[in-house]
């Protein structure tokens, strides 16, 4: 099939019916549901442009198996040049979204792309048919474009120190018997984002997880159809709630979903583990395969578009109310500029710094990736709180649509115009920036950005964990041995 387009998408949605919970409903066909079917537009969207003429070589590249265009994110990069190539192909789909859906399907599909060309790592266990069933697996995906979610973490009964993993017996997800078709495995996992929107799930275990050897039951790494018997994806509120586009311009548009997802003794077949049991691989997996740095490298690719868009609509606010003279305001605006750059250099470095690693994968420099990571985590609510300082009230002088075709919509252009903009482009603008800086899309996108690449916490000890940090106290341990100053 080869790289598909948004009718091709939301067709095999349909074709493979999930079962998606919603507000104690039964969703039966996400592409119709009010709540759903915005953020399947979206993502079908970004299929689309693979197959615009003019955008096809940006956006594909030859399949090195079939010879048909396939999308550019499943490139297994080996060269600067196909590194560079495939992050201005996910550049341009982090701006189709405005950088707002963290889970477009290039997200997944980097990490497969790095596990694929490390493939025979999967198989240094002793099981050599796991390497097998990576390649194959991965093969899969890029001839057919599967758009995949996945589920690393466990539901948690308590914050012990004790239980930092999270495996509770009852409720973290684990294999319970294996069987000649494969390995059957319950529990409940969080947080499948894109789960109902997705054609299979992937689960494994996060970074850094450290499991020892008795917890071998809840380690293993897979990939299942969201169709799969057994397997239910309960989703929170829908933040889509149905109005227009003028309305609700991101909700309404990019609603990605985040769902609770259940495994009720679901059979996974062998040909789709890829790990099973083994502690010591399970614990290296990102690290020797780079799959976590290839994962920095996309998500610091959607922050930029994330960033331009912010600082964009801050710069029309400031615009529109005619504030942008104002000393605070620039002061403001100077640090949106910044984190957009910082972002930008990251991005840059983490490039100029990619080198191939033991697979012959050209790997983005690590530290960069990570740093990436954990400077959005704080610098995004910032930069929202920023747009929150800006627009004060004007978030809340935002007439609907129909209320544009009301009684009061003489007085609405009158009054709710400012020197340089017209009543309904101010009003559009700031329902923009309400989605953003103050809706529940807004709110969700903050927490999204504040734990997605998990918690804090494990973020800063990530980053200390790989920081050359005998350099800067060699530097000062040779400062303080000098000596030779009057
Ligand atoms: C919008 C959104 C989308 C997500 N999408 C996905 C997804 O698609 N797939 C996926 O697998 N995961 C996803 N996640 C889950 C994400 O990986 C987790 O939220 C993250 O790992 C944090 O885990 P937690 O939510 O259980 O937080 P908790 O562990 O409850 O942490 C909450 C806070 O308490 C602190 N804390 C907790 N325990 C301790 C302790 N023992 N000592 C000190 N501090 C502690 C943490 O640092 C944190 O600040 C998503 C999360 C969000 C918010």
């Amino acid at each position: 099939m080869g790289a598909r387009n948004g009718m091709q998408y939301l067709a095999g949605l349909r074709e493979q019916e999930r079962e998606v919970w919603l507000d104690g409903e039964r969703v039966r066909d996400v592409t119709a549901h009010v709540g759903l079917a915005g953020g399947a537009r979206a993502i079908a969207l970004l299929y689309d442009l693979q197959s615009e003429p003019e955008m096809r070589d940006e956006m594909t590249y030859v399949s090195p198996s079939s010879g048909e265009p396939v999308g550019l994110s499943f490139i297994i990069p080996r060269t600067r040049e196909e590194l560079e190539r495939r992050s201005r192909m996910m550049l341009n789909w982090a701006r189709a979204t405005c950088g707002m859906m963290g889970r477009s399907p290039d997200f997944m599909n980097v990490i497969f792309a790095a596990w694929a060309g490390a493939a025979d790592f999967f198989g240094e266990g002793g099981r050599p048919e796991f390497a097998a069933n990576m390649r194959r697996y991965y093969e899969y995906l890029r001839e057919n474009d599967i758009c995949l979610t996945h589920s690393l973490i466990n539901l948690q009964r308590s914050r012990m120190a004790a239980n930092a993993v999270n495996l509770q017996q009852g409720t973290a997800l684990v294999v319970v018997r294996e069987t000649d078709a494969g390995i059957i495995v319950r529990g409940a996992r969080i947080l499948a984002t894109l789960g109902p929107l997705a054609d299979e799930i992937a689960v494994y275990a996060p970074p850094r997880m450290g499991h020892t050897q008795d917890q071998s039951p809840f380690v293993f790494s897979f990939a299942i159809p969201c169709s799969t018997p057994g397997l239910k994806f309960l989703c929170r509120d829908s933040v889509d709630e149905g109005r227009s586009h003028f309305d609700r311009p991101l909700s309404s548009r990019f609603e990605e979903m985040d769902c609770i997802v259940f495994f009720d003794d679901v059979l996974v077949p062998w040909e789709r583990v890829f790990l099973l049991g083994d502690v010591g691989r399970e614990n290296a997996i990102f690290q020797r395969t780079g799959s976590g740095v290839h994962s920095g490298h996309q998500g610091t690719i959607k922050n930029l578009a994330k960033c331009e868009f912010v600082l964009g609509t801050a710069l029309l606010m400031t615009q529109a109310l005619g504030n942008s003279h104002l000393p605070h305001t620039e002061e403001r605006i100077g640090e949106l500029m910044l984190t957009t750059q910082l972002t930008r250099a990251c991005l840059r470095a983490a490039e100029a710094g990619a080198e191939p690693d033991e697979w012959g994968i050209m790997r983005p420099d690590a530290l960069m990736a990570t740093t990436s990571f954990n400077l959005f985590m704080n610098a995004y609510p910032r930069m929202i709180e920023i747009l929150q300082l800006l627009g004060s009230s004007s978030f809340l002088l935002t007439p609907s649509e129909k209320d544009f075709k009301g009684p009061l919509k003489d007085h609405i252009a009158q009054y709710l115009a400012t020197d340089s903009t017209a009543a309904r482009d101010r009003v559009k603008l700031f329902r923009l920036a309400w989605d953003l800086a103050g809706t529940s899309f807004g709110s969700r996108q903050v927490l999204y950005e504040r734990f997605y690449a998990r918690d804090p916490l494990s973020r800063a000890r990530a980053l200390a964990a790989m920081y050359p940090k005998g350099e800067v106290i060699e530097r000062v341990q040779q400062f303080l041995g000098r000596d030779d100053e009057p």
